[in-house]
């Protein structure tokens, strides 16, 4: 069973997300609101995979994404983001994104990443 952090700024999408997860039997490591606290959670639970949104305050998921890469050139990181934020596509997988789904859920989508990282 995967280990997995989630890194939203949305209450509503973290809730979300957990269900789903938690549900096809992933554990849920732990949630963070911004990348900055994506990055201290990264550290402290050592998640087996991220679910990463990009519009965060204070630090958004790109560049949370280059920091945990850097910390754990291994780390596994699904950028799950809005539609119409398809121009970060590239820059997230060069950044090293294992992979990119776009809201609203498609949870067998999100589940097939996972489960292929
Ligand atoms: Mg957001």
């Amino acid at each position: 069973m995967k280990s997995v952090l989630i890194v939203d700024d949305s209450r509503v999408s973290r809730r979300i997300l957990r269900n789903m997860l938690e549900v096809v039997g992933f554990e849920v490591a732990g949630e963070a609101i911004n990348g900055k606290e994506g990055f201290e959670q990264y550290k402290k639970l050592s998640p087996d995979v991220v679910t990463m949104d990009i519009t965060m305050p204070e630090m958004n998921g790109i560049d949370a994404l280059k920091l945990i890469r850097e910390y754990d050139p291994e780390a596994k990181i699904i950028i799950i983001t809005a539609a119409g934020q398809d121009e970060k596509r590239d820059e997230a997988i060069r950044s090293g994104a294992t992979a990119f789904v776009t809201k609203p859920y498609d949870n067998q989508k999100i589940i097939d990443a996972i489960n292929n990282c």
